[in-house]
């Protein structure tokens, strides 16, 4: 019996209190096609009382010591331990993602919670010497304000955790637009914030579409920094909105991570890590392996072990423990899958196994896609260069080491990337010059680890990382603080 909420209809939380909305929108679980629970869709005047009660709250929030901060995250990592399995019933529920794996997404959030908070005891600055006598000089960080975070539905619960613990941790207020499609989580987390003691004020979550809440958010002028993880067209106008308010902005966007097979590589271990990245999430993950490039001495054993192996993927609800690929997202989720495998085809791309939707039986009321595998793929097809966020990788087959980091790199995007060899003198040429955020030596291209940067370069972000202590960067100011206590006029660079 799955976990129900306790409500039908979400409301925002906005300076601690819940605040209901009159206009709301169908949640739909992507396994049954059943609602779940309806969102609000609220409007701009929410967002702005969402936004004054950050802008209030932030003021004592900055001068609660670090330490006392900290406090109030362990006792949310506690609390989000104490509830896993809550959590990852109806993650599964909202997203579709097997309950294994909603489980690891739990996990995630606990683990950013005790690490981030212990950065209450650090949120290290640095003391330098001054060029002048008498003279003392030092860098520390301060909170930027109210900081807007915005976040997507395929991790709706760690991505959040990824942004607000940090934001938090160093001082400042936080408003929250999650995804329409996976509010469950949101509405979960801001619970515990309750509970753990957060003042009010300090986190408000409002529910909603994109195109306004989230539209308000990055062109709200007390909001200081907007931090995206998403699509890249959306990320793209959010920069350009934020680049002309010279406002900061983190963005967190697609990726089309490969995994290189050598011809030494340890093929058992390779297959097993392909299916793990590339079905996994069913393919949903920014870091979810959408191309195989293989050296061309092993790409045929390889192809017939990745279809062996493919035959015991078990597709359903991901509820059912035994089930490995759960549902897509939505309908048009589906679609542009189902365009993609036409795309690859007309390519001339040799389609080996999956390329449809599953309609029938069991699978009737959900959103499922056969788990796909191309063949004899080229680098400069669409399906080896453009995000498909499905369950369907390609293989691209090669002539030697240089060639397979060539086709790597040679895509838009840079976010994560794996190699399989056992030459060690390629493993340190690999990490050298895969041109990703992420590189994964004899693993899969998912997996990474919270107290690690996470993000990606080129196409994939603008430079920031989320997670790891690099988070903090884009939720804090770096200030330079200089005590003369000479008692003179000193001046810098020319009284020395
Ligand atoms: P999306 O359509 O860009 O949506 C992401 C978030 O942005 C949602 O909350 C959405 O709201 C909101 N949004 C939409 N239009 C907006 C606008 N005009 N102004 C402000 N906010 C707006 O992306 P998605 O389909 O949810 O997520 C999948 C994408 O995220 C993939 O490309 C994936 O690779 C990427 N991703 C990247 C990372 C990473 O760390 N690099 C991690 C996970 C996912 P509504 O949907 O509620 O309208």
């Amino acid at each position: 019996m799955a976990i129900q909420l306790e409500t039908r209809k979400l409301a925002n939380f906005i300076n601690g209190e819940w605040v209901e909305v009159s206009e709301s929108t169908g949640v739909t679980n992507p396994a049954t096609g059943e609602e779940i629970v309806q969102v609000p869709l609220s409007n701009t005047s929410d967002v702005e009382k969402a936004v004054q009660a950050a802008k209030e709250a932030q003021k004592e929030w900055a001068l609660v010591p670090a330490p006392q901060r900290a406090e109030v995250l362990y006792r949310v990592g506690y609390l989000l331990k104490e509830r896993k399995e809550r959590l990852s019933q109806l993650l599964t529920q909202e997203n579709g993602k097997v309950i294994e794996e909603a489980r690891g997404e739990v996990q995630e959030g606990i683990d950013m919670a005790f690490y981030i908070a212990g950065e209450g005891r650090r949120l290290f600055g640095q003391t330098t010497p001054a060029e002048l006598k008498n003279k003392f000089a030092m860098s520390q960080r301060a909170p930027v304000g109210v900081v807007g975070i915005i976040t997507p539905w395929n991790f709706p619960i760690a991505i959040a955790t990824w942004k607000s613990f940090p934001a938090i941790i160093a001082g400042n207020a936080v408003v929250w637009k999650p995804a329409t499609e996976t509010p469950i989580m949101a509405y979960e987390l801001a619970k515990i914030f309750e509970e753990a003691g957060l003042p009010k004020g300090v986190i408000n979550v409002v529910f909603g579409s994109g195109s306004t809440v989230g539209d308000a958010f990055v062109h709200h002028t007390d909001i200081r920094v907007i931090s995206f993880t998403g699509s890249n067209d959306t990320g793209r106008n959010i920069a350009a909105a934020c680049g002309k308010q010279l406002k900061k902005v983190s963005l967190e966007m697609g990726g089309k991570n490969a995994v290189i097979v050598m011809d030494d590589a340890d093929l058992e271990l390779a297959v097993e890590a392909i299916l793990w990245s590339a079905f996994g999430t069913s393919g949903q993950r920014c870091t979810a392996c959408s191309r195989v490039i293989v050296h061309e001495a092993v790409k045929e054993t390889l192809e017939e072990r990745l279809l062996a192996a493919m035959e015991n993927l078990t597709i359903g609800n991901g509820l059912n423990e035994s089930i490995k690929v759960g549902p897509i997202i939505n309908k048009a989720g589906i679609d542009k899958i189902k365009s993609y495998i036409e795309t690859g085809k007309n390519e001339g791309a040799k389609l080996l196994a999956g390329g449809y939707e599953l309609t029938e039986g069991e699978y009737r009321q959900g959103n499922y896609f056969a788990p796909t595998l191309f063949t004899d793929a080229t680098a400069d097809m669409r399906i080896a260069q453009e995000e498909i966020f499905g369950p369907v990788v390609s293989l691209i087959p090669v002539k030697s080491f240089e060639e397979a980091i060539e086709v790597n790199n040679g895509v838009e995007y840079g976010l994560s990337s794996s190699i399989f060899t056992n030459d060690v003198n390629r493993v340190f040429k690999a990490q050298r010059d895969l041109d990703t955020g992420i590189v994964y030596v004899n693993a899969g291209t998912t997996g990474a680890e919270i107290h690690l940067p996470f993000g990606g370069t080129k196409g994939t972000g603008n430079g920031h990382r989320d997670s790891g202590v690099q988070a903090l960067d884009v939720f804090t100011e770096w200030k330079a603080v200089y005590v003369d206590y000479s008692g003179t006029l000193q001046r810098a660079q020319i009284d020395v």
